[in-house]
């Protein structure tokens, strides 16, 4: 860019920087906006379509899941990039709603820009917008509805609700039932509940009816030495941190070996140490060891002698959840073992699982971490399956750990949105008109649902917003009735948190991109890894 000086041209900015200012560069920002609001339009709710992306490799993903196909599309320009963000923050904090928080924020901008031909300054709307927000957040928490952790039902509702329009969809009695029983399992007495502790296995083959739970773990590996038992009952188990093979001394001895025997004797000691340690384990009366390093041939040899089923070089995880799966605790040096130590299962085995040799810890007395193994005939669908069975864990264990609900299906939008409107008539001034543009904005998540449906949206909301008025809040949009109906009654049901979430973060994006008025980008270098010398290829 260039200032005139006193007729000297000043130029401070490097050449080839681009810089759009002003109200085209808020049109620039609002339009890239809009575009990615659009691009996941169409899989918002029960009839949403799905996406088939390929990447620059070929690969394939199909997903009705917004977060993953914003993430899986090659995003450039930096206010998209700032709307993809918004969708991965929602799957992040909350797992579901990812959709609607991008869409939102896409007519929440569009919005806006009415306000702004109209010579409305962006900071009005911008403090408009946040007063909405914060507004919005407190109406939902009026029309929230309390759950109870124990309500197995209602936390079933809203794991169907989460996967509903989902490939998953069809298998959803089966596979929320699971959702639930998993959540339950792992939530400790404190009501703390990590999804991590739900181990998720994909395996390529089956049928999607073949998807299991099991009340302990599952690890993707093989028992250590062929010689050891493929079954143990009633399993004593030793969870260790250290490594079951000789150490070489830290300090580099030289070894002065002048005639065969000292090899031997040599040889012969590493391997009565091994022994030694491999005695320790098997006198704790442990009957199975998962190791998270290794166990070399010798220390194989005597626990498989032993009878003692091993296995060695476990994840981090899958050792932790073994300890909460079992009872027992990880032992780091082999001095320390007590038998309180010790963890306990059923049943230990090692079992094939399309043509993948795994070992089952089940029949565990109180698991607290659990195993869900997800079957399906291809890749895609076993992957598409994980995408929608984190999300139904996802809002399970919000609700398990917030107990607060509010129905889906719109209604929460078209609440919010008429008590919103109320509100504004009592601010008053320029920012209600940012306020009932806030209002009318939400209206976009049954709008959006209906179209989907192929229903009319406007007959749609003006038949959800007469119900509303009529004081059934809880009224949302039967997309197969294609009328309002109660939507707690039918089970369409959301945790709280997803809705203020997407409100918030939907509020806080458009806010953001309103306040830019000026887009400078340096002109594009070649990096260290990129670009061709000048002259190209010789
Ligand atoms: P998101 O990524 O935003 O979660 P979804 O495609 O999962 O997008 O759609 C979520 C929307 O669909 C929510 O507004 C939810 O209330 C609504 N919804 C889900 N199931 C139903 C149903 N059976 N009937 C009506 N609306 C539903
Ligand atoms: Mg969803």
């Amino acid at each position: 860019m260039s200032q005139q000086l006193g007729g000297q041209q000043i130029i401070i900015l490097r050449q080839g920087t681009t810089r759009n200012r002003g109200q085209e560069a808020q049109n620039n920002n609002i339009t890239a906006a809009k575009a990615v609001a659009a691009a996941v339009r169409s899989t918002l709710g029960p009839k949403g379509m799905d996406k088939m992306l390929i990447d620059n490799m070929g690969e394939i993903v199909i997903t009705n899941d917004g977060a993953t196909i914003l993430q899986e599309m090659d995003i450039e320009h930096p206010v998209a990039k700032m709307m993809v963000e918004i969708a991965k923050t929602q799957d992040k904090e909350v797992g579901d709603g990812t959709t609607s928080a991008v869409i939102l924020a896409g007519e929440l901008l569009k919005n806006a820009e009415n306000l702004l031909e109209q010579r409305i300054h962006p900071t009005v709307i911008a403090e408009g917008y946040q007063k909405a927000a914060e507004k919005s957040l407190e109406i939902l928490n009026g029309i929230a509805v309390a759950v109870k952790p124990g309500d197995h039902a209602m936390l079933k509702r809203v794991a169907e609700t989460a996967i509903s329009g989902k490939g998953a969809e069809a298998y959803k009695d089966l596979l929320c039932t699971m959702v639930v029983q998993a959540i339950t399992r792992v939530t400790d007495p404190d009501g703390t509940v990590d999804i991590g502790h739900v181990n998720v296995q994909k395996k390529v083959g089956g049928a999607v009816e073949d998807t299991v739970l099991i009340e302990g773990m599952v690890v993707d590996k093989e028992r250590a030495h062929p010689g050891m038992p493929k079954e143990v009952k009633n399993a004593k188990i030793l969870l260790i941190n250290a490594a079951l093979e000789y150490k070489k001394t830290e300090v580099s001895a030289k070894i002065n070996i002048t005639r065969p025997e000292q090899v031997q004797a040599f040889l012969d000691e590493d391997e009565q140490m091994v022994h030694a340690m491999a005695d320790k384990i098997i006198k704790t009366g442990a009957t199975v060891v998962f190791c998270q390093k290794g166990i070399d041939d010798v220390a194989q040899h005597y626990l498989s002698k032993a009878g003692i089923f091993a296995a060695r070089r476990l994840k981090k995880s899958d050792m932790e959840n073994l300890a909460r799966a079992t009872g027992a605790t990880i032992v780091s040096t082999i001095d320390a073992i007590t038998p309180s130590d010790l963890g306990s299962a059923g049943l230990v085995e090692e079992k094939k699982l399309s043509e993948s040799d795994m070992i089952f810890v089940s029949k565990c007395k109180n698991p607290k971490a659990v195993s869900l193994i997800i079957r399906g005939g291809s890749e895609h669908v076993v992957e598409e399956l994980e995408r929608a069975i984190h999300d139904a864990l996802m809002v399970v264990s919000v609700v398990v750990k917030e107990k607060k609900i509010v129905p889906g299906g719109g209604a929460p939008e078209i609440e919010v949105s008429l008590q919103l409107h109320r509100y504004a008539a009592t601010v008053g001034g320029r920012i209600q008109l940012a306020i009932e543009a806030f209002a009318k904005g939400l209206e976009i998540i049954p709008r959006t649902l209906a179209e989907n449906a192929g229903l009319d949206p406007i007959d749609m909301i003006v038949a959800i917003r007469a119900a509303h008025e009529a004081g059934n809040r809880t009224f949302g949009l039967d997309v197969i009735a294609g009328k309002p109906v109660d939507m707690l009654k039918s089970g369409v049901v959301e945790p709280l948190k997803v809705k203020t979430q997407a409100i918030s973060s939907a509020a806080e994006a458009a806010v953001m991109i309103l306040r830019i008025d000026d887009v400078i980008a340096s002109a594009r270098t070649a990096g260290p890894s990129g670009g061709m010398p000048p002259g190209g290829m010789g």
